[in-house]
C-alpha cells in the first residue's frame, strides 16, 4: 500500500463517516418532525373535539364551531395524519359517543346520527336505522374498531344501503348486524346466500316500497345513479315521526327529470345528500326537505386531496342554496341532531 493509496483510503473513510453521520441526522431530523406533528395533531383534534362538544349541530354554524370543522379539514388533508394514533383516537372517541347515546330515547321526531364517510343512524321512538354504515380504513384497521360497529349493530334496528360500492357496503359491518339478529337490506345480487338476514333487493332501477310493519316504518326505494352504476336513494318514512332521504352517490343528471317531481309524492323532512351531488339546489328543490344534513365529506380513501371534500366546500355550497330558505346543519362524524316536524 503506498501513502497515496493510504491517504484515498482515509479520504474515503472520512467522507463514508460523515454520509453516516448527515444520514443519522436525517433520520433524527425525520423522527423528530415526525413526533413533532404527531404531537400537534393529538393537540389539534382534542382541541377540535372539545370545540365540536362545545359548539354542538345547529341551522347557524357559530365561528368557533366553524373554524373547528375548517381546522378539520386540513388535519384531513394532510395524509401524514392519515392512519395515525392522534386520527383513530378523535375517531374512535366520537364513535363511542354515538354507541352511548343510542341508549338514550326519542321521545318525539327523529335523531339524526352522521358516521364516517356517507354513514348515517336515525333514531325514532319506535325504530333505529343505520344507512351506508362502513367502518372505514382497512379491515386490517378499522376506523370504527370491529367491538363499537358490534355495539351498534346491537342497538339498531336495521342497516340499508345505497349501493355496493365499499365506501357505503361493508361485508363485516353486515355480519355484525346478522349476528346481532338485525336485518340488512343490500341492493340486489350483493351478499347473496351470505346470511337469512341479509337480504338482497328483489329489484333495483325501480321505485317500490319494503313495508316494516314492526317499526312502523316503511322503506320507499328510488331508482338514483351513480353514473352507470344504480344508486337506491332510501327514503325512510317513520310513521307520524318523520321522513328521510339519504341519496348514497346520486350522480346522474338524467335522474334529475324525476327527482324534480319527489315532494309531490313524498313529503320528506331531512334531506341527507351527499354534498358533491351533481346538481345540489335542483335535488334540495326536487325533495323538497324541511332540513338538510350533508354526508359524504372527508372520504379518506383513495381519492385525490381534493376530493376529499371539506367541510369549507360545503359551507361554500350552502351558502349558494340560501334562496332556498331551507335550513342546513353541518355535521362531522360522532354527532347528532334531533328533528321534529
Ligand atoms: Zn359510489
Ligand atoms: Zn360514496
Amino acid at each position: 500500500m503506498n501513502i497515496s493509496h493510504l491517504n484515498v483510503c482515509t479520504f474515503m473513510k472520512h467522507h463514508i463517516l460523515t454520509a453516516f453521520l448527515m444520514l443519522n441526522a436525517a433520520f433524527a431530523a425525520t423522527a423528530q418532525t415526525s413526533d413533532y406533528k404527531l404531537g400537534q395533531a393529538a393537540t389539534a383534534f382534542n382541541a377540535i373535539d372539545d370545540m365540536l362538544q362545545t359548539y354542538r349541530p345547529a341551522t347557524e354554524i357559530p365561528l368557533p364551531r366553524e373554524l373547528a370543522l375548517v381546522s378539520l379539514d386540513q388535519l384531513l388533508h394532510d395524509t401524514d395524519n392519515d392512519a395515525t394514533e392522534p386520527f383513530y383516537a378523535f375517531i374512535n372517541t366520537r364513535m363511542r359517543r354515538v354507541l352511548e347515546d343510542l341508549d338514550r330515547p326519542v321521545a318525539k321526531g327523529l335523531r339524526i346520527y352522521k358516521l364516517y364517510n356517507d354513514g348515517f343512524i336515525v333514531k325514532s321512538p319506535k325504530a333505529t336505522i343505520a344507512i351506508d354504515l362502513i367502518p372505514g380504513g382497512s379491515d386490517a384497521k378499522p376506523f370504527i374498531t370491529d367491538s363499537v360497529v358490534y355495539g351498534i349493530a346491537g342497538k339498531c334496528d336495521a342497516l340499508f344501503i345505497s349501493h355496493f360500492h365499499a365506501d357505503h357496503a361493508n361485508l363485516n359491518v353486515a355480519k355484525s348486524f346478522a349476528a346481532r339478529g338485525k336485518l340488512v337490506i343490500a341492493p340486489k345480487d350483493l351478499w347473496v346466500g351470505v346470511d337469512p338476514l341479509i337480504r338482497p333487493l328483489e329489484k333495483e332501477n325501480q321505485e317500490f316500497d319494503v313495508e316494516f310493519e314492526e317499526l312502523d316504518l316503511t322503506l320507499h326505494v328510488l331508482p338514483g345513479h351513480q353514473g352507470d352504476v344504480y344508486n337506491n336513494i332510501n327514503v325512510v318514512e317513520f310513521h307520524n315521526e318523520g321522513t328521510v332521504a339519504q341519496t348514497g352517490d346520486q350522480w346522474g343528471t338524467a335522474d334529475l327529470v324525476w327527482i324534480d317531481r319527489v315532494h309531490e309524492k313524498y313529503d320528506i323532512d331531512v334531506l341527507m345528500p351527499n354534498c358533491w351531488v351533481n346538481d345540489m339546489k335542483r335535488t334540495i328543490q326536487g325533495f323538497g326537505p324541511r332540513l338538510i344534513i350533508t354526508g359524504h365529506e372527508n372520504e379518506l380513501g383513495e381519492h385525490s386531496i381534493d376530493h376529499r371534500e371539506a367541510y369549507w366546500m360545503t359551507v361554500r355550497k350552502m351558502e349558494k342554496m340560501e334562496d332556498l330558505n331551507i335550513p342546513y346543519v353541518l355535521m362531522t362524524w360522532g354527532e347528532w341532531y334531533d328533528y321534529q316536524k
